[in-house]
């Protein structure tokens, strides 16, 4: 067997319902001016109908063959193996789907964080699932928690409502962390008749989704549940890149804008700038890249050394000496082991991290003062700006690809996936494959090397 058989499975309605039967697509994919006929309730029976997905397209997961495995990246690849093919779903409507758009109830959740681009895709849900034919479409508040806390009531939505709302940032319907267990999640799904859930979030929504996607199969529910992966952070496995993270990365740069001409117009001027990035350093190192403001890079995958005479701070003192002026560009988990461990979960149960940009500052400040040259340190944490904002053009379009994707995904009796792109291809993935753990910068790769050389920095080990 191809091994893109075994490994990109995508768990399908008939897996436990053998017997359903599809239905011919409510979705046209002719374009051609509404009719009468389309408002009456009728589908259109216009006979050529064509560009559907098969469901045997595919995306090639990897297009590059290293020949060696000294090249950069290279050692991502099996050891034993020198070539694996491994193939991916490819998204996009089907000619038959498994559920009667008058029969479904749809819902969309959004959870965790903020990132931008939310919005924009719940728009395009709604949007996607009323020309599917759908009446019944509501909003879940304040992710998960809406399934349980009493006084939070669905919202009901429509095209009218969700007009506008990707001119604005944040969430339309809330967000939060932690909330009630997967049982009485789908109880509350059983008992609202929720059959298609559109779960918008990070590693651990996700995990979640997956987990809810099992309860219901457990129970032998007919329901589809689909995920859309919102992570600022570009940080889960397999997808060129995640929404919102295109418009974090061009938000950074106003922030290092100003960091660098704050520390340009000062005497010995400091800037540092804290960007997003727990386990992955992207943003950091994509801005840095894109502004070429950036002396000195710091992200988490690549460990360093703050005292010493490789370590940051000495650098530092040469860019001042030899620049006048240094600019520092740190992801937020980045330097862990400089900080107390702390025991702290928040409400999910994430461990809470130490505030590494804060704790560079007084350590720049503390270093200069000790070796008796004058410094002027500004300290910049633009994170809660950067995650408020509206997705920019190119994440729009992502975003709108993606909300389309997963109710085609969710029509077409696919259950426990979640969207993305690969390869410049939108395509389909078994949720537990991407989340097993968080994608991160590698430091062999040719994007950290050219970093590197853009920043100018040295290793600091
Ligand atoms: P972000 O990238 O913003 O952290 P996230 O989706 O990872 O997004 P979390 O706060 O970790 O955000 O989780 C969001 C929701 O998913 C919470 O309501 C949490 O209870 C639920 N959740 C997290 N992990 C699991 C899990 N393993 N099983 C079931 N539910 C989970
Ligand atoms: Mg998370």
């Amino acid at each position: 067997q191809r091994d893109f058989e075994r490994r990109f499975n995508i768990p399908h309605i008939t897996d436990i319902f053998p017997d359903a039967d599809p239905i011919p697509s409510t979705f046209c994919l002719k374009m051609r001016t509404p009719v009468m006929e389309d408002f009456a309730g009728g589908y259109p029976s216009d006979e050529e109908w064509h560009g559907y997905i098969n469901k045997n397209d595919r995306v090639l997961l990897k297009v590059i063959h290293y020949s060696s495995p000294t090249s950069a990246g290279a050692e991502c690849i099996d050891p034993n193996c020198t070539w694996v093919e491994q193939w991916v779903h490819r998204a996009g409507p089907r000619e038959k789907i498994y559920f009667k758009p008058e029969e479904v109830k749809a819902a969309i959740v959004t959870c965790g964080g903020l990132c931008p681009g939310l919005n924009d895709v719940i728009r395009q849900i709604v949007i996607t699932l009323e020309i599917y034919g759908v009446k019944k479409i509501v909003g879940i508040p304040f992710g998960y928690r809406g399934f349980s806390d009493e006084g939070l009531s669905e919202m009901p939505l429509s095209r009218k409502v969700v007009q506008n709302v990707h001119l604005s940032g944040g969430s339309l319907l809330g967000v939060s962390r932690g909330g009630p267990s997967v049982s009485d999640i789908v109880d509350s799904m059983e008992e609202r008749g929720i059959n298609m859930l559109f779960v918008l979030g990070g590693n651990g929504t996700h995990a979640g989704a997956n987990a809810i996607h099992n309860e219901c199969r457990g129970r032998r529910m007919r329901v589809a549940v689909v995920g859309v992966p919102k992570t600022i952070d570009n940080d889960i496995l397999m997808m060129d890149k995640t929404f919102g993270f295109d418009t974090a990365v061009e938000e950074a740069q106003r922030a290092i804008n100003s960091a660098y001409i704050e520390a340009h117009s000062a005497y010995h001027g400091i800037g540092i700038v804290k960007l997003m990035g727990r386990d992955s350093g992207f943003i950091a190192m994509h801005a840095s890249l894109a502004s070429g403001q950036i002396d000195i890079c710091l992200i988490p995958e690549v460990p360093f050394h703050l005292h010493g005479p490789l370590g940051v701070l000495r650098h530092l003192k040469f860019l001042i000496e030899t620049k006048g002026s240094a600019v520092l560009c740190v992801a937020e988990g980045a330097g862990q082991n400089f900080l107390g461990r702390t025991n702290a979960t928040d409400a999910s149960g994430n461990t809470v991290l130490g505030d590494f940009g804060v704790h560079i500052q007084q350590e720049t400040k503390k270093y200069f003062k000790e070796i008796g040259v004058h410094a002027d340190v500004k300290y910049i944490d633009p994170t809660y700006m950067i995650r408020a904002c509206r997705a920019n053009a190119s994440d729009g379009i992502l975003c709108t690809v993606l909300g389309q994707n997963a109710v085609h995904g969710a029509f077409a009796g696919y259950s426990g996936i979640t969207v993305g792109i690969c390869n410049t291809h939108y395509v389909y993935f078994p949720i537990p494959e991407v989340i097993s753990y968080p994608r991160a910068v590698d430091p062999n790769s040719r994007m950290w090397h050219r970093c590197l050389t853009s920043t100018g920095q040295p290793d600091f080990v």
